[in-house]
Parts: C-alpha cells; structure tokens; sequence
C-alpha cells in the first residue's frame, strides 16, 4: 500500500511533464506506467512543438537537448493545383514559431530527469481500478512486479491516454462529443534527409498527403488512406509512387526516396469529454480529447493541460484555494475546442472524402486560394498552428 498527493496514471508526455512540474515544486505524486521504458521511448507519434510547449519544457529544465537538436520552423508549405504557397508564421504573428521534435524525444528527456531526480516512476505498473472516487481519498489499484497494489491519492490525474481507465471511472459524470473521419493515414518513417525545410501540406486530386521530418536524416511522411487499409496494401515502391504524384508540382521538385523503417496505419478521430474533472479525478491529454493530426495539436494540447493544472495544483499547496483547480476544466475546454475546430478545419480542407463531389472539391480550393491570398485568413491559420495562449 503506497500513499501520495497526486497519483498520475500513465507516463506519456503528459504524465510526465506533470510529475516534472509538480516535483520541482515540492509536490509528492507517483507516476504508474503500464508499459516498459524502452516501449515508451520508442512509441512514433506527434513531432511539431508550438512554441508554448517548447517554453515549458525549458522552463521545467527539460529543453536542453530540444535546443540543441531540434529544428525551428518559421512555416509551412501548402499545396494545391500543382502549385506551392509558403505561409510565415513569424510575419502573420508577432514572431511565434514552432519547434520539430519528436515526442519520443520530449519522453526520453523528461524520463532521464525523473530518473536522475529519484521520481517515484513505476514502469510496467498497470492501473486496473480507482475505487473512493466519491470519498477524499480516491485509491488507485494497480497490477506492478506481478502484484496486486494499491496508491491512496488526494488526487488522482488520468494521463493514461484516450484508451485508459480512469475516463472510464468517472464515466456516468462526464458527457462526451465524438466525430470520426471517413478516412485513415498511413504514416511511415524514412531513413532519408528530408526533401524540403519545411513541413509540406498537400491537397491533390488523390487524396491529402504531409511531408514531415524527425530530424536532418529522417523524413516522416503520411498518405490519406480509406479506412480499413492495412499496411501489406502498401509496398514501398507504391506508397513512394503515391506520394510522388500527390507532391507533385508544376516546376522543379524531387522526393528523394531511402529505406522505411516503420509503417503504420492511423484512424482519424475527433473526442471531447465535458468536463476534465469529477471530484478528485482530472483528466488531461489524449484521456481527455483526441483530435486528428492534421493540425499538430494532440502533444500540444496534452502538454498544455498538464501546465496549467500543475499551476492550480501549486496555488493550493502554497496558498490553500483551489480556485484555479475549480477553473482548469473551463479553463482548458476553451483551448481544447478551439483546437478542436482548427485540427477539424485543416482535416476536411485538405482531405478527399470518399463521397466528396466536385462542387465540394472545389470549396476546399477556394478555402486554400483564400489562404494563401489574405494575409488575414493566413494569420488565421499561422495563430492556430503556433499556438494560442495557455490562458
Ligand atoms: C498512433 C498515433 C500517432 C500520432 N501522431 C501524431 C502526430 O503525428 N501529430 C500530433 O500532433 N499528434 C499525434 N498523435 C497524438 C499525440 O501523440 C498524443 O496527443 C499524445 O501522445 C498525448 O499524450 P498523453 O500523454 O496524453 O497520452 P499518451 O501518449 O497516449 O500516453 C498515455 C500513457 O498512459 C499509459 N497507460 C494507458 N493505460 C494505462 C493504465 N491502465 N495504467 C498505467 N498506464 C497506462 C500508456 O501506456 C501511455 O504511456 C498521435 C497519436 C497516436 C495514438
């Protein structure tokens, strides 16, 4: 039996950035990972850091190597009817930026600070129930070294991602709001210097297509897929062909092609719960909300939720209110759908739906001609893209 202040189940990057900024502050929380640290560290997802994201975790110590490898972008490429438009997010917004760094990264960094810290961090401990939700001492039992555990908590925070428990333990008081995409990505990772500086978002006649990166020599690429798609539908050579015609422009423009090493197909989802808080339950990240990731929002907002209920959880214990802790559900719901709608605009603006019409096709042209021809509608999606205040 094991007691804390904040038992945070899961140690992804929010779950982990929480604990950082909760310790750093003399607050006492244990971390409960189900899976290993190797699995952890290695698990490919988001890359794009807004620039608020990139400013906590340098402000929790946790920005040292991000500074040194990672790769400041001042923009992105959209493309559309064969031709390329760069969109400058530091002219169209007093300056932000956003910073590329794989999410495996920010979860190395902050692993190796737990560790070195002596954080409580249990790898492979899987929460299996919480139980005196409705008490002042909810009690998180957990599965660890092949024992049944328990952590008693004066809170509980769910960082345990969009298929853990704790959403599902406070299920009767939260309402949830849910659209899911006719459409899928296939994502693969590439062992070869990217072809372009910097992100690439493509509408085609084919279907959407994103050229990203993961560092100078690894090219991260996504082709739209239908739904249902496994990756043995797409041998290499076929998924470079696609890509090759859905990047292609009128001009000078060339792919370049290296080894794949990884593959994968991701569904599209859109998710919120109402609110992030029963009693002394939170919910934060991908627990909380999902949104595709088009708009490179999941991270962000997944770090962003952790930053301000670590400032509520440190307002209460240096000056006894929970003000701030009563306002971080409203308080992130404003974030969480605003970033809803702009991960859902860039989604349906850029992708082909399976039923789309060609009076459809050419609204989202007409979208993309009016972003890229009004600094005001580029502004729009530079703000959106950098990042919003966390408050
Ligand atoms: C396949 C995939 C690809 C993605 N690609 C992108 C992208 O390209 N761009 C982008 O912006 N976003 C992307 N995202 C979204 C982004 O990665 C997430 O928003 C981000 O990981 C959220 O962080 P989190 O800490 O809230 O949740 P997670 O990263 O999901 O972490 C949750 C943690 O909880 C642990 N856990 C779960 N259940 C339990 C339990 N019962 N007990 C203990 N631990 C538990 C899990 O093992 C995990 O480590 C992607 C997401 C997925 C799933």
């Amino acid at each position: 039996m094991m007691r804390t202040t904040v038992g945070i189940v899961g140690g992804g990057p929010a779950g982990l950035l929480l604990a950082r900024l909760l310790r750093r502050s003399g607050i006492d929380c244990v971390v409960l990972e189900s899976r290993d640290r190797a699995y952890v560290e290695q698990r490919q997802r988001a890359g794009i850091l807004e620039q608020g994201a990139a400013d906590i975790l340098r402000e929790c110590g946790a920005g040292e190597r991000m500074d040194r490898e990672g790769l400041v972008h001042d923009g992105i490429e959209l493309r559309f009817a064969r031709r390329s438009h760069r969109i400058d997010f530091p002219s169209l917004t007093g300056g932000r930026r956003v910073m590329v760094y794989a999410q495996t990264e920010v979860v190395k960094d902050l692993i190796r600070l737990h560790l070195e810290d002596g954080t409580p961090l249990l790898f492979e401990a899987t929460a299996t129930a919480i139980t005196g939700i409705d008490a002042d001492r909810p009690v998180i039992h957990f599965v660890h070294e092949g024992r049944e555990k328990t952590l008693t908590c004066e809170y509980v925070v769910g960082c345990d991602g969009f298929h853990g428990i704790t959403r599902e333990a406070i299920r009767g008081a939260i309402t949830t709001y849910e659209h899911v995409y006719p459409y899928s990505w296939l994502g693969i990772l590439a062992d070869v210097p990217p072809s372009c500086d910097e992100l690439i978002y493509a509408h085609s006649e084919r279907g959407f297509a994103l050229h990203s990166m993961r560092g100078r020599t690894v090219s991260r690429l996504y082709l739209q897929v239908p739904n249902g798609s496994g990756v043995d539908e797409w041998p290499d050579d076929r998924i470079w062909d696609e890509l090759d015609a859905r990047f292609a422009i009128d001009g000078d423009w060339k792919l370049e092609r290296g080894p794949i090493t990884s593959k994968a197909v991701l569904p599209m989802r859109s998710f919120v719960t109402e609110p992030m808080r029963h009693r002394r339950v939170f919910l934060a990240g991908d627990a909380a909300h999902i949104v595709p990731p088009t708009g490179a929002k999941g991270l962000n907002l997944a770090l962003g939720d952790v930053a301000v209920l670590a400032r509520a959880f440190i307002y209460l214990h240096t000056t006894g209110s929970s003000e701030l802790l009563d306002a971080y559900s409203d308080t992130r719901l404003r974030r969480v759908w605003r970033a809803e709608h702009f991960s859902y605009f860039m989604t349906t603006t850029l992708h082909l739906g399976p039923e789309q019409t060609p009076f459809q096709t050419r609204l989202q042209l007409a979208q993309l001609e009016r972003i890229v021809t009004s600094r005001a509608a580029a502004a729009e999606l530079a703000e959106n893209y950098t990042g919003l205040p966390l408050y």
